[in-house]
């Protein structure tokens, strides 16, 4: 049986954070808060395929009160999220992310981020990236947003 799934997230931006976006450091760029590193990337990417498989979401498996997640790495995130897959007898045929914001350009790293979301996944993942022509809090540079879908099959 094939399954699809669907996440999104949406970050604010803190001035003088660490930019941690689709598993890479963006150097030079304000990055989100939150609860983990913020990567709104990775974390769209764990509700899509958590939400293909019928496990919940993100805060539901990781809890904003669980201390083991606090900070965590989207990519450990992600990779924690495919071992449950696993354990439930999914395995993911491909995951797709389009990040939404101003910064940082994906474009130039875009061949570096698949690659480190890929391995963490274990199956293709591609990353693309949209603006929104300096609409809403995206567009006003408040936040990144991003939308991913994941498609598993048993
Ligand atoms: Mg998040």
């Amino acid at each position: 049986m094939m399954r699809t799934g669907i996440g999104v997230d949406v970050h604010p931006i803190e001035t003088g954070r660490p930019c941690w976006l689709a598993g890479l450091l963006w150097e030079g760029v304000d990055g989100c808060g939150g609860h983990s590193d913020g990567d709104v990337a990775a974390h769209a990417a764990c509700d899509a395929l958590l939400s293909a498989a019928g496990l919940g979401d993100l805060g539901e498996v990781f809890g904003t009160a669980d201390p083991q997640w606090a900070g965590a790495s989207g990519v450990a995130l992600l990779a924690e999220v495919v071992r449950r897959l696993d354990g439930a007898g999914w395995g993911v045929g491909n995951v797709v992310i389009q990040v939404i914001g101003n910064r940082p350009k994906i474009g130039p790293r875009r061949a570096e981020a698949e690659a480190t979301l890929s391995r963490a996944v274990g199956a293709p993942v591609s990353v693309s990236a949209t603006t929104t022509d300096g609409l809403g809090l995206t567009g006003r540079g408040e936040g990144v947003a991003a939308i991913a879908t994941a498609l598993i099959s048993n």
